[in-house]
């Protein structure tokens, strides 16, 4: 591959993998990461699709933290009706340390060549004539550039890359405060004379009122705690999360044992344009996690592999035309399913509390919708459907065209999604991303 070079801008789970699978075939690969080495990642367990580690060729570690995948309850605003799901499969998911997953992601990484540049910050892009040629960073506190044929945008959902990228690349460079979640998450000691109610994976929507949810799971040492909201939030809400926690699990106690760490995710479908001259953006930084959820690590990982996998099947060619491939690509496998998803979140924000209330009270969404919507990728309810729910008893008829509408927006925008341009022409598109960024 004569050597070309190229550059994962920051260490995120999808630039390790393509970083890994680039330099194994001969290409000169170095990412930079503003953390120092040995400190990646969140201080608690993450679960994901295990398979991902077998797509992308990756032996799951042995001696990780594997923790019992539980049952996912999703809890109504006003606490009357939980819903078990069966969301999380046991068989296909795993909960592992996040600690583990990076030592692993960068022990295959290293094994394979690529190198490391810790402690530099990235400031933003460097582009020429239409081409990203590389990017700035600063590092000892001087501006300095890295330049190379491709840079690999792995810097999550903020990414200075991405987002300082000029508009005629047709990437979107933000996003807004309903596509991303401001979390918080720890693992609070847990009263071990006290009797848990439930071992149970408790996903409360708009909890306490708030746009977002809220997750609770006392497991066998500690209780995990998780506030992922679309507005920013700070000590004295987190305070009464835990409350109120208290007053159904009292179990948890106010002392923190892991994480407590704010963070960001991305909770809405993939950037329609994920590429150009010289550039590709995966993981977080193309908001590649599942709408709604916000579980990205497995979709990330296999979108590296994809975007390796691209570029050494077309000898190197890192150009538009090229990396086109593993947008589609990654559209037709995985985010096509993500759309319907993000139409009901879409819907979710505008909703409010109340309307949410009555669509779980009276069974307009039942635990297999939720289901089939993260699982198979869509809400399956038909006109049919909605109608007997209506004649039993249910009279917001507005509000259910409103969910009819939802729905069959995001049935048309998988449809959408599936309809991307196999080859890349700019004309054609510029028309379809104004399709699907309807
Ligand atoms: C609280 C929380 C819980 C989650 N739970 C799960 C879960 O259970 N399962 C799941 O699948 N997913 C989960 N996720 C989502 C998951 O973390 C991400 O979707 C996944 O890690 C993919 O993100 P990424 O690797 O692309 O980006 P990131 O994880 O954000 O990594 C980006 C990297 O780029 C570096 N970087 C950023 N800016 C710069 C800069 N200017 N200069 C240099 N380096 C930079 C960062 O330091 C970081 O190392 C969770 C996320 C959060 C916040």
């Amino acid at each position: 591959m004569d050597n070309k070079k190229v550059i994962i801008a920051g260490a995120g789970h999808g630039g390790l993998v393509a970083a890994a699978h680039l330099s194994a075939n001969g290409f000169d690969v170095t990412v930079i990461e503003r953390f120092a080495q040995g400190t990646l990642g969140y201080d608690w367990t993450d679960m994901f699709e295990k398979d991902c580690f077998d797509f992308c060729g990756i032996e799951l570690p042995k001696n990780a933290n594997y923790v019992k995948v539980p049952e996912s309850v999703f809890v109504s605003p006003n606490k009357k009706t939980k819903i078990k799901t069966e969301v999380l499969s046991p068989i296909t998911n795993v909960n592992m340390d996040r600690s583990a997953i990076y030592d692993s992601l960068i022990g295959f990484a290293l094994e394979k060549g690529v190198k490391f540049e810790y402690e530099t910050k990235i400031i933003s892009p460097i582009v020429e004539n239409n081409r990203v040629t590389g990017i700035f960073v600063e590092k000892n506190g001087k501006k300095e550039t890295r330049k190379a044929d491709l840079i690999i945008d792995a810097a999550g959902a903020f990414s200075p890359v991405r987002s300082l990228l000029p508009s005629n690349l047709m990437i979107e460079n933000e996003f807004d405060n309903t596509q991303v979640f401001e979390t918080f998450r720890a693992f609070y000691e847990r009263d071990m004379t006290v009797t848990p109610p439930d071992t149970d994976w408790n996903v409360y929507f708009f909890h306490l009122d708030k746009p977002g949810i809220s997750w609770y799971e006392c497991r066998e040492e500690y209780c995990d705690v998780l506030i992922g909201r679309f507005n920013k939030f700070g000590e004295q809400d987190i305070k009464q999360v835990i409350d109120d926690f208290k007053n159904e699990h009292p179990e948890l106690t106010d002392k923190i044992i892991r994480g407590g760490q704010f963070a960001f995710i991305p909770v809405r479908r993939a950037v329609g344009k994920m590429v150009a001259d010289g550039y590709a953006a995966v993981g977080d930084s193309a908001a590649m996690t599942v709408a709604l959820i916000g579980s990205g690590i497995a979709n990330s990982m296999i979108a590296g592999k994809m975007l390796a996998d691209v570029v050494i099947e077309n000898n190197g060619k890192t150009d538009v035309k090229t990396l086109w491939k593993y947008n589609v690509r990654y559209f037709k496998e995985i985010n096509a399913d993500i759309c319907s998803l993000d139409k009901l979140r879409e819907m979710l924000c505008t909703l409010g509390t109340d309307n949410l209330n009555f669509l779980l009270n009276k069974g307009v969404v039942k635990g297999e919708d939720i289901t089939a919507a993260i699982k198979e990728g869509g809400i399956k309810l038909g006109i049919k459907d909605l109608i007997e729910k209506a004649t039993k008893g249910i009279s917001d008829i507005p509000l259910l065209l409103k969910v009819m509408k939802t729905l069959n927006e995001g049935e048309k925008l998988s449809k959408i999604a599936l309809s991307i341009p196999e080859e890349y022409d700019e004309n054609k598109v510029k028309m379809w991303l104004s399709e699907y960024n309807c």
